[in-house]
């Protein structure tokens, strides 16, 4: 699960990091006492979306102005104006795909002096089980390119979790920023925060671009970004609250109420698929004959009727759909609970597309007679090959 930056900075400064001051905006009205309740003379107006890349981003609509996702004013009138202008407005980032996302949440935030930007983040470290730490004076700017083009500019280390944080941890994160006295002092302090912050919450990423030095000598958290573990949000009812659902994809929550592993993709092909492996292999395929798929879609292993018919009602509600596949291999998913599900989900929402189904494996003969007694105009596939060009050809002719 994400949340938004200034979540993430709220939650981080429960911790002591050191942040600006700001406020949320969700609607203009709000601007004026955010306004009044920061000093100035200079604000920052940014766009809160789930989604990186906002300041060189750019919107769609010509009046909200070429300024990107993130600005700086030097008067209330001109945040004003800035509210105004993007509140509302869709923002395209290089994170975002061609689409945009809608701006619903503005933040905005006392102005910071910047004398150097750098980059920190924290991450569960797959190969070695801890948490690492990836640090470079190169901040501000896409780490992906920093990694590419000057990988000697980034230093990474793991905290053993048998010792926590230590002293060293704090003073490696200094030496790789090169800050000596105060400005490494205030490094060393970050590193424990960030820590503790990480590991109480269960983040599974933790990322500052930038974290800057302020002319005054300032170490400060400019922009936060961060991702939970959905796996321990239960113990997390505080993490689970800032949620912001308009953010998700609409189908993805609804197939999550039913524990489905459902994932919106951009293509017209709706996948129902049982097994992780056949659904990649699946969606492979479909590109092979010259299509896409909608979705990543696998109802798992011992799906009841009603799971499959709730996926299948997401898949036939996704107006991008143009085909349905449904291609199941029943080993401890049994092709007539598939079929029976199927037959449930057109009685109640209907068939417009047409709809390849390929079952094998067990109760497969039972399977097809729910289907073929069902009067639904199914097109039956014998292998995955078949299935795959069928439906590609079945659209391409609809
Ligand atoms: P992102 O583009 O989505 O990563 O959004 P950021 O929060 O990182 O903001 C983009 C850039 O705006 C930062 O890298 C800074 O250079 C600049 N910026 C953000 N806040 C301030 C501020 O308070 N003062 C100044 N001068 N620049 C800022
Ligand atoms: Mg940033």
């Amino acid at each position: 699960m994400n949340i938004h930056e200034y979540q993430a900075k709220a939650l981080l400064g429960e911790f002591g990091v050191p942040i600006s001051k700001g406020f949320p905006v969700l609607r203009p009205d709000d601007a004026d006492a955010a306004v009044k309740a920061l000093p100035g003379p200079v604000w920052v107006v940014k766009s809160q979306i789930h989604a990186g890349g906002r300041g060189k981003g750019k919107f769609k609509e010509a009046s909200a102005g070429d300024k990107g996702g993130v600005r700086i004013a030097k008067s209330p009138q001109e945040v004003k104006d800035y509210v105004k202008q993007m509140l509302g407005a869709t923002l395209v980032t290089v994170q975002t795909g061609a689409h945009g996302k809608q701006v619903n949440r503005l933040y905005i935030e006392e102005g910071s002096d910047i004398d150097k930007e750098f980059y920190l983040s924290l991450l569960v470290n797959r190969e070695t089980s801890e948490v690492s730490f990836v640090v470079s004076t190169e901040g501000g700017v896409n780490i992906e390119d920093v990694a590419h083009n000057t990988p000697e500019k980034i230093v990474s280390f793991s905290v053993d979790p048998a010792t926590g944080i230590m002293g060293h941890h704090g003073r490696t994160v200094a030496k790789a920023l090169n800050l000596s006295g105060d400005l490494a002092k205030q490094a060393e302090k970050l590193t424990t925060q960030l820590y503790s912050a990480f590991v109480a919450k269960d983040m599974a990423m933790l990322e500052i671009n930038p974290l800057v030095v302020t002319k005054q000598g300032q170490l400060r958290v400019l922009d936060a970004k961060v991702a939970f573990d959905d796996n321990a949000l239960f113990r997390h009812p505080e993490v689970v609250a800032l949620r912001d659902e308009t953010e998700e994809d609409a189908k993805e929550i609804e197939a999550s109420k039913y524990d489905l592993n459902y994932v919106a993709l951009d293509g017209n092909i709706g996948c129902m698929v049982n097994g992780a492996g056949l659904a990649m292999a699946t969606m492979d395929i479909i590109k092979l004959y010259g299509m896409a798929p909608a979705n990543f879609l696998d109802v798992g292993g011992g799906a009841s009727k009603d799971k499959v018919a709730a996926a299948f009602k997401i898949i036939t509600a996704d107006p991008n759909v143009k085909g349905i596949l449904v291609n199941i291999f029943g080993g401890i998913m049994k092709c007539d609970v598939i079929a029976e599900g199927v037959v449930a989900a057109v009685k109640d929402v209907g068939l417009t597309v047409p709809l390849v189904v390929r079952l094998e494996g067990t109760n497969v003969e039972q399977g097809k007679k729910i289907i073929r007694e069902s009067g639904l105009n199914v097109v039956p596939a014998d292998n995955l090959d078949d299935a795959a060009q069928k439906i590609v050809n079945a659209v391409k002719k609809g």
